[in-house]
């Protein structure tokens, strides 16, 4: 199944290992990990023409809430101007349904697989992020998050998520200097630091990487957003509140079947308003940037880790299952003198672990040969050109995963011990094939009618796996985790 793109980006790895860069490489002499893997800039890259780069993640964003991604709601107008300026890319493939795994792969464009057993939850220092491969080749790196999650490595050898790996600045406090908490996130929290870092080092090239925990839950902003979509409703108390990790676990342990719907649509119209609240803040951030003329050299990429469930398949929030609201993620991108205007790339599937490749690409830096994504620049500049054809997401809690193709999806629950094993009855069952183009929605299981499909997905998706990975499911070995990481989920409300 890969097709030319694919070969065409591997055999293009390949040679940057060979000849004299390679020995360039050995004698650069480049701080930690990093020192041995990154290469050098590919020989087409122009010196000055080096863009900064703006990343920005949204928490649990899914695709289809945004108005430039076909939304009812003009929930985004900053964003959707921001798309028509830029590329708009569509078929985006998240690596898994939750915060974890999904960043740690995008960020270091390897599968996710490979994190699901990492110690205390935390990226193992041994993998290569955009931010270390952008710092050793002289860009001026900082990072601001609003996550509780999203948090760099501590000292004191307790839980952290170790995203503070290749950042010169890394800050994930919020205004008072304290641990973001699930409730006060709010992205004017970041805005508000990354404006005046930006006024400081507007001058020197830089990466500026923001990680905005809205509209993740609780869905909560202050007006008028909150009630932007649905002032009327004086309905449940924790529903207004938008505290949907309330029902989440009621659901869970079987007290609450599902909300009615007048509830599940106040949830949503919250969860919306924090979009439009997060929307007005990445506003104010592009007003700085182009005030401070650095519009036109800036590569500016927004994405999310994975979507948000509304009872589209029984629940409510995410990680538990892989249906498109969880992991169709959007991804825009915007650079006035690097990228045409008004693109949309449509008909193709694009995987979470593409876009760090393609930011380095478009940058002129080349992926590290370890990085598992392909760059999808040709797609941005050409309709003419076809691609990978699949896409690959995987959920460690259940431990599942889908394989997409353009006519199919076929999601595989493994049958391994699980992480989350009261959870079991009601998320991880069984095979679902859903026809891609009559069944968008994915309610029509053909498993039974078309079992030779089936097979021949779940073939596929074990060869595109990485060896050790497969050789887990192949001997049955279940995901387990270290105690602190069991803590640390606990402590977060993952598991229970
Ligand atoms: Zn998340």
């Amino acid at each position: 199944m890969p097709d030319d793109l694919f070969m065409r980006n591997r055999l293009m790895k390949n040679l940057i290992f060979t000849g004299p860069i390679f020995a360039f490489l050995l004698l650069a002499a480049l701080p930690g990990p990093a020192e041995e893997i990154i290469p050098a800039e590919t020989p087409a890259a122009r010196p000055g023409k080096k863009p900064n780069l703006i990343l920005i993640f949204l928490d649990s964003l899914r695709a289809d809430h945004l108005g430039c991604y076909g939304y009812g709601r003009e929930t985004s107008p900053v964003i959707d101007n921001l798309s028509r300026r830029g590329v708009l890319v569509r078929n985006v493939v998240s690596p898994a349904p939750a915060t974890f795994p999904s960043v740690h792969s995008i960020i270091t464009s390897r599968a996710s697989n490979r994190f699901f057993l990492s110690p205390r939850c935390s990226l193992p220092g041994s993998e290569i992020t955009i931010a270390e491969i952008l710092r050793a080749r002289g860009w001026k790196t900082a990072a601001f998050s609003s996550s509780p999650l999203i948090i760099g490595r501590s000292e004191s050898g307790h839980y952290a998520g170790g995203f503070d790996q290749g950042f010169e600045t890394f800050d994930d406090t919020n205004p008072a200097g304290k641990k973001w908490g699930w409730v006060s996130k709010t992205p004017e929290g970041i805005i508000d630091k990354a404006i005046p870092w930006l006024e400081s080092n507007s001058r020197e090239r830089f990466f500026l990487f923001l990680y905005i925990m809205d509209p993740h839950d609780r869905y909560h902003s202050p007006e008028p957003f909150n009630s932007l979509y649905d002032p009327a409703y004086h309905g449940r108390k924790m529903v207004s509140k938008g505290d949907a990790t309330h029902y989440e676990q009621r659901i869970i342990r079987g007290k609450e079947s599902r909300l009615k719907d007048v509830d599940v649509r106040h949830l949503e119209a919250l969860y919306d308003g924090e979009i439009t609240y997060a929307d007005t803040q990445i506003g104010r951030l592009l007003d700085a940037i182009r005030r401070l003329g650095i519009e036109k050299n800036s590569l500016i990429v927004i994405t999310s880790d994975h979507g948000e469930e509304f009872f589209d398949h029984g629940g409510l929030k995410h990680c538990y299952t892989l249906y498109r609201e969880l992991i169709d993620i959007p991804l825009i991108l915007s650079w006035p003198s690097g990228l045409p205007s008004g693109v949309v790339v449509d008909n193709h599937l694009i995987q979470g672990i593409d876009i760090v490749p393609t930011i380095l690409d478009l940058m002129g830096l080349s992926a590290p040969d370890v990085m598992e994504g392909t760059s999808i620049k040709p797609l941005l500049f050409s309709s003419d050109i076809s691609s990978r054809g699949y896409a690959l997401s995987e959920a460690p809690f259940i431990d599942a995963k889908t394989l997409i193709t353009p006519e199919w999806k076929y999601i595989h629950h493994f049958e391994t011990e699980l992480l989350h094993p009261h959870l079991a009855p009601k998320y991880a069952k069984g095979r679902a094939l859903y026809d891609r183009k009559h069944d968008l929605r994915e309610e029509n299981n053909l498993v039974d009618k078309h079992p030779e499909i089936a097979r021949k997905m779940l073939d596929f998706m074990l060869k595109i796996l990485p060896p050790e990975e497969r050789n887990r499911l192949e001997k049955r070995t279940p995901l387990t985790l270290d105690e602190d990481s069991i803590k640390q989920l606990k402590s977060l409300g993952y598991l229970r």
